[in-house]
């Protein structure tokens, strides 16, 4: 579908204020072609008992939101687009209390789920990979940060960075929460981040050896020696490294915990990657458009993180 989207808050509100409305919005996102039975792969369907859709081939119901996000939410919908909303058009980001504050939910734990939910949505499944010349680095976040006011509430973390070079200037970012420097770490992250057949531009750390053998055409420049810093000699990397942890330091106050670190990183990518787009209005839309292509998250799981949710299910049904 073209890319439809409010372009302030009050075409959000006049446009997206009843839940057919939202309802509507969301079947175009989800099947741009028309209806698709989850069971049979049917494109026809009637509606039953309001929300509902049965499939006339296989006679199988589901709903626009069935194995989204919003699946099984008791929250009406234009709440959760208002929530959407506020969360494309903060440049800097969310915190739970600022949208606990915006929508007036009457519980911080609340605000707090809802931006895990929506932090779930902001990586695409099946995302393209990274082309070009690319620079990675590991670096720990966490613990006291020199030149930053404050403390991350945080036991220092390993971070592993990939930033595609712009000419002088930085393209798109992939990053990762890793357990160690190992090839073991490092390389998978670099096969999930980058096409193979291009450049991985890195420092003379072992762990990277191994992509050449993968694939990848491997550029080392070797720290020890040289006059410049890992800042002069990767830029890229270590400018989206200090604007990680600013931003940590900053929208989140710290207040991030080591195993919810990964949606951060994800909420982080998803901004900076987004960060020209002269729309919020279209941000919006790509979070809403990922929204009903990722698996639902119980609380549970937003609580304990384990394994993240794998690409969207195709036969989640309601019955
Ligand atoms: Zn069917």
């Amino acid at each position: 579908m073209a890319e439809e989207y409010p372009r302030n808050l009050t075409e959000l509100e006049t446009n997206f204020g009843t839940e057919e409305a939202c309802r509507a919005y969301l079947a175009r996102l989800r099947w741009p072609e028309g209806f698709r039975c989850p069971r049979c792969g049917g494109d026809r369907s009637w509606p039953v008992r309001g929300v509902l859709l049965e499939c006339t081939a296989c006679g199988c119901q589901t709903s626009v939101t069935a194995g989204t996000i919003f699946q099984d939410t008791r929250t009406p919908l234009p709440v959760w687009f208002r929530a959407m909303w506020w969360v494309s058009t903060q440049k800097n980001g969310a915190s739970a209390l600022g949208l606990q504050r915006v929508l007036g939910l009457k519980s911080y734990e609340t605000a707090w789920a809802w931006l895990h939910k929506l932090r779930r949505a902001m990586v695409r499944p099946g995302r393209e990979l990274l082309t070009g010349r690319i620079e990675v680095d590991e670096c720990y976040v966490g613990g006291l940060e020199e030149g930053l006011p404050g403390r991350l509430n945080l036991e220092k973390a390993l971070v592993v960075v990939a930033a595609q070079e712009d000419g002088p200037g930085i393209g798109r970012i992939r990053m990762r929460q890793i357990i160690d420097a190992s090839a073991e770490s490092l390389v998978p992250f670099v096969q999930d981040s980058v096409a193979p057949g291009n450049i991985i531009h890195t420092d003379g750390w072992l762990g990277y050896l191994p992509l050449e053998k993968k694939g990848y055409e491997h550029e080392v420049t070797f720290l020890r020696g040289s006059k410049k810093t890992a800042l002069q000699l990767m830029p890229r990397v270590h400018r989206v490294i200090a604007l990680l942890k600013r931003w940590l330091m900053g929208t989140h106050q710290g207040a991030v915990s080591r195993k919810h670190l990964d949606y951060y990183l994800d909420e982080f990518t998803f901004r900076f990657n987004r960060r020209r787009s002269r729309s919020r209005g279209k941000l919006f839309f790509r979070l809403v458009q990922q929204a009903v292509a990722v698996e639902p998250v119980p609380l549970d799981h937003i609580l304990h993180p384990g394994a993240k949710p794998k690409a969207k299910p195709q036969s989640v049904v309601v019955t």
